[in-house]
């Protein structure tokens, strides 16, 4: 087919900017800028990259900093241990959270995405200067100049698979610690498949992300960045071009620089004609460096897109040409698309009170019960099986499960006893106390005797006591199960029907 004939299925308008007319992949090699904001993002995102390698080797209180254990359910964020019985506290964190990232876009857009997303941070400042030093960017738009030889990008794929290896046992680190991951590193990978699986299954899906995949993880797949048209609004600060200042836009030849030297004076000073300006007086001059050097491809020119991740590039791109010209920088800048139709610069509006109002209140909500949270959590069940025992002395026996996790920072030595009805009786199993150590928990069987003459229905309701003996005390309601026809025998006035 003649490639100058249209096809049928080509698409009217531009549909991506990462896809050509034809349907296929356009890639991207973005042009590095240089600028105060790409210098501000390097310190941010090498920080941030910092604080994500050392963070499971970090302690408080002998646990890490971050532990999210999943297997023994089992969390630990910055001192706090949290477990699945702990609902309403991780509902609460997660509700901040949230609301946190709806308070930030509010105001300035896509800021976490181009400034501390794990993607752009590890994509744009480790993986893309990588492979920049392999292929080169001496060519056209800081592409490389010329195919690179098959020994550079073979090179260049085994240092992103080091790498993504060294990351996905970071990664691993968060859930199973760093003591638990040297010690796996060291054995034989068939001893822990499971773990050696995972690791595999991470190395793939970042070497597909960072060599493949790249800026369509910003551009159709991440949720968050489908949901900026509803979290952005007018007031936004957000980056944006200029038209009332780049219009109309304009190759710099002399005219046009002319009437860009007489911008701004007043009528009788000027050396061009009025038509002139009208037609060269924008201050874009069509250079597209803000396109060349965009990692998702886009035109900032054409407005507001979803494609924006917000990485400033363009500002670093177009400033310095903006100093070259002679005009003021700033064409491309953070700012509002209110401030841009000339109205007033506001950032205050109901979503960014109320937003920071709903947080104060969540989030003070969230320390009281962490700072209130009880040492211990104590939880009893029915054993499974029978649900209870009639003794050869006539007494009934339940076999509950009593579990305690020591949620402080030392050993505790933990005993039970009945604090009412009198006449019930209690043992444990194994011994006449429980101790954990910090962080630890155990379940242990306990009988619970009593005499048939207390049930009423087949029930009895007792009440337990789980102390440390030392600050930690609570009572533990628990319903005894019984026979009930010797409860009708010896109490008449009890004449329900038995339905069980
Ligand atoms: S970098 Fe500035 S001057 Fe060049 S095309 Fe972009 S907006 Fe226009
Ligand atoms: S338009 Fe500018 S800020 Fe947005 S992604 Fe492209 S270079 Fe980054």
């Amino acid at each position: 087919m003649d490639p100058n004939t249209p096809s049928l299925l080509e698409p009217e308008e531009h549909v991506l900017s990462t896809l050509e007319r034809d349907g296929s992949r356009r890639w991207l090699r973005p042009k590095l800028s240089k600028g105060r904001f790409l210098t501000l993002r390097r310190w941010v995102g090498y920080a941030l990259i910092a604080l994500f390698t050392l963070l499971p080797y970090l302690k408080i209180n002998g646990k890490p900093a971050v532990l999210l254990d999943v297997i023994h359910r089992d969390f630990y964020i910055f001192g706090g241990n949290f477990r699945p019985t702990d609902t309403l506290l991780l509902a609460l964190l997660m509700v901040t959270t949230v609301l946190t990232i709806f308070l930030v876009t509010a105001l300035l857009g896509r800021v976490w995405c181009g400034w501390a997303c794990p993607q752009t941070v590890y994509m744009e400042f480790i993986f893309r200067p990588i492979e920049r030093l392999f292929d080169g960017r001496k060519g056209v738009g800081g592409k490389p100049a010329r195919p690179p030889a098959a020994w550079r990008t073979g090179a260049k794929y085994i240092v992103f698979l080091l790498i993504c290896v060294h990351l996905a046992h970071i990664f691993m680190a968060y859930f199973v610690g760093v003591d638990q991951l040297f010690a796996w590193s060291r054995g034989n990978p068939l001893n822990h498949p499971f773990a050696f699986l995972i690791i595999a299954a991470v190395v793939t899906l970042m070497m597909f992300d960072f060599c493949f995949f790249r800026e369509q993880l910003c551009i159709v797949a991440c949720p968050y960045g489908r949901l900026q048209s509803v979290m952005v609004d007018e007031r936004s600060m957000i980056i944006s071009y200029d038209p009332a200042r780049g219009e109309p836009r304009g190759k710099l030849g002399r005219k046009k620089r002319d009437a860009l030297a007489d911008k701004g004076k007043p009528e009788a000073e000027r050396t061009v004609s009025l038509d002139i300006m009208e037609r060269f007086g924008g201050d874009c001059i069509d250079c597209h460096e803000c396109v060349t050097t965009c990692p998702t491809g886009i035109d900032i020119r054409e407005g507001l897109q979803l494609e924006c991740i917000g990485c400033a590039q363009c500002i670093d791109a177009c400033d310095p040409i903006m100093d070259k010209i002679g005009r003021p920088r700033g064409l491309i800048r953070y700012t509002s698309q209110e401030a841009l139709k000339g109205k007033h610069k506001r950032l205050l509006r109901p979503r960014v009170l109320i937003y920071p109002a709903i947080i104060l209140a969540v989030a003070s909500l969230f320390l009281f019960l962490l700072m209130t949270k009880p040492p211990a959590d104590v939880t009893l069940l029915r054993q499974a099986g029978k649900p209870y025992l009639t003794l050869a002395s006539g007494e009934v026996q339940n076999t509950l499960r009593l579990r305690i996790v020591n949620r402080d920072h030392t050993t505790h030595n933990y005993t039970v006893a009945v604090k009412s009805p009198d006449d019930v009786t209690i043992s444990m199993t194994n011994s006449d106390s429980i101790t954990l150590g910090p962080g630890k928990s155990y379940t242990e069987p306990v009988r619970v005797t009593a005499d048939p003459g207390q049930f009423r229905q087949g029930r009895l309701q007792v009440v337990l006591t789980v102390t440390d003996g030392d600050d930690f005390s609570t009572d533990e309601t628990f319903e005894l199960l019984g026979p009930r026809a010797q409860a009708r025998d010896e109490h008449p006035d009890d004449s329900e029907p038995d339905h069980d």
